[in-house]
């Protein structure tokens, strides 16, 4: 039989009442490895008055004692590192260098997330008017909810939660029905951190249980990470409703290749950047934009993409493992045959991969497509799947109009060996993440994530001193006191004289 996963609500890991559970399944070979419960209106109502009493209590602990927690939190993810990235490659499918990848950049967050105290710092100014100060404090909003894709089933999770509740709010999450185990184990080594009981609950589920979030007053704020479609609806019923919300959505990273780039250098992080993680990554690059002569690259760098290999999680030598289910694999291998009969030229065809030992995996090979136009359907949709695609252009200015023009802002790189046309491509390229000679350009804690355009809905991103200011308020003090008023406080012969 396999693991029922449980729901974490008010400090304990129950058993859902509900009917209605999904299967977690092993994408290497389709083993059901646990079931995740669809919570219940109950369940969730519970969750949501536990969170709310312990906003009472949690708000006042000292920030210091707050920054405490994740201190402890981020020497016990250090700790289980590798057995939590083991949990992870066991239903997403990753390989184990991935999967401790995904862990790491998430310990990152709450490392951030421990600088608490000067992140919540305000502002003051003395003498705004005459004997009248002005000073601001950060404060919490309540009770936080996050939504969270299969993708990074532990660095997403804790680019919320932890940064959420050290700023004093408390935290529900429902993570992706498609890989709750490994946020289930980061619960339960937040709990043994020393996290008060109700400040961060789990409900699992799919749409039911997120609209349940979307419509619940109670609920602050929403973090939500996700595809375009869901992101978008998630936005405007969230606002509807008068929450905060933030939407990370998908995207089509371009990479652009001058032709006075770092040959080697391109094609090493082409490869990596294109199909590693199985191309499931926000920030993979699914688009090369090949400048001038860089064009006679491209049949280098198919032969090269051709000779990755996938496989499972243990095997050293596979670069990335099989997509999440046999549904994204045939969207991918759908993509593939739509570019075919769109006449994109298919240089490396990764349809009917099989991979040795796993006879029903999710597979899908290396696979990169020539000749690749803006109105072709596998240039415009995000597939999510390790397909690149190569277009051309003569020079930058023409590339630099390609990415202006998709609607995605996600991140970007360019590849070049002038200063001068990085500087032109970062300052004209409406894409929130620029990297140079850098693929993916993923920024650390203590900078924001920061999509643009169709890959984000909202205000302020993630973490960062953005996500700070996305899970709290600001109140501003306006001050004047009376030197009249004070009092003889030590006696007769201490009187402060202040004429
Ligand atoms: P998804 O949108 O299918 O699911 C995300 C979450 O939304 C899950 O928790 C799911 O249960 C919930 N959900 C699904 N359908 C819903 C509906 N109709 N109504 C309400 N909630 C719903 O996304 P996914 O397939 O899990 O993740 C992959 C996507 O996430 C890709 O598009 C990827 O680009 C994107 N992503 C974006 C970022 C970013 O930072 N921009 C990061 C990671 C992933």
């Amino acid at each position: 039989m396999s693991k029922k996963v449980p729901l974490y609500i008010d400090g304990e890991f129950v058993q859902s009442q509900s009917s209605q559970w999904i299967d977690v399944t092993n994408p290497a070979t389709q083993e059901v490895i646990a079931q995740a419960p669809c919570a219940t209106q109950t369940e969730m109502a519970q969750a949501v008055a536990s969170a709310q009493q312990a906003f009472l209590t949690w708000k006042e602990v000292a920030v210091s004692e707050r920054a405490r927690v994740m201190m402890r939190y981020q020497a016990l993810l250090k700790e289980h590192h590798d057995e939590i990235a083991e949990i992870l490659a066991s239903e997403t499918g990753k390989t184990f260098e991935d999967a401790k990848g995904d862990v790491w950049r998430g310990i990152e967050v709450v490392e951030h997330a421990a600088n608490i105290p000067s992140l919540l710092m305000g502002e003051t100014v003395e003498n705004v008017a005459r004997g009248i100060d002005t000073y601001s404090f950060t404060q919490p909003l309540g009770v936080c909810a996050g939504i969270t894709p299969f993708n990074f089933p532990a660095m997403i999770p804790l680019w919320m939660f932890p940064l959420a509740i050290a700023c004093g709010n408390t935290f529900i999450l429902k993570p992706s029905e498609q890989d709750p185990l490994t946020p289930t184990r980061l619960v339960e080594l937040f709990e043994q951190a020393g996290a008060p009981k109700g400040v961060l609950q789990v409900i699992h589920g799919g749409k039911e249980q997120v609209d349940f979030l979307l419509d619940e007053p109670a609920v602050k704020a929403i973090s939500f990470v996700g595809s375009v479609a869901v992101g978008q609806y998630i936005y405007r019923r969230g606002t509807e409703n008068m929450k905060r919300v933030q939407a990370f959505a998908g995207a089509k990273n371009h990479c652009v290749i001058m032709p006075d780039a770092n040959k080697s250098q391109v094609i090493s992080n082409l490869v990596g950047a294109s199909v590693g993680a199985a191309g499931q990554r926000c920030m993979a690059i699914s688009v090369a934009v090949f400048v001038g002569s860089a064009r006679e690259w491209i049949p280098e760098i198919a032969a090269e993409l051709a000779k990755v290999k996938p496989g499972g999680w243990d095997d050293p030598d596979a670069a990335y493992g099989p997509l999440i289910s046999p549904q994204a694999k045939q969207r991918v291998e759908n993509f593939i045959t739509q570019g075919v009969n769109e006449g994109a030229e298919l240089l490396v065809d990764g349809r009917n991969c099989d991979v040795a030992g796993y006879p029903h995996g999710n597979w899908v090979g290396p696979t990169m497509f020539g000749k690749v136009t803006t109105d072709m359907e596998i240039y415009k949709n995000e597939i999510f799947g390790p397909v690149l695609c190569a277009t051309e252009v003569d020079s930058l200015d023409e590339a630099l109009a390609m990415v202006n023009a998709n609607p995605y802002g996600n991140g970007t790189s360019i590849f070049t060996a002038s200063g001068a046309a990085a500087r032109k491509y970062q300052h004209n390229v409406e894409v929130g993440q620029v990297g140079i000679n850098i693929p993916i350009p993923v920024p650390l804690p203590f900078f924001s994530f920061t999509g643009w355009k169709g890959s984000f809905f909202g205000d302020l991103h993630a973490y960062g001193k953005q996500g700070v200011r996305f899970y709290s308020e600001t109140k501003t003090i306006t001050a004047r006191w009376f030197e009249s008023d004070i009092a003889d406080v030590n006696g007769p012969n201490m009187t402060i004289n202040l004429k």
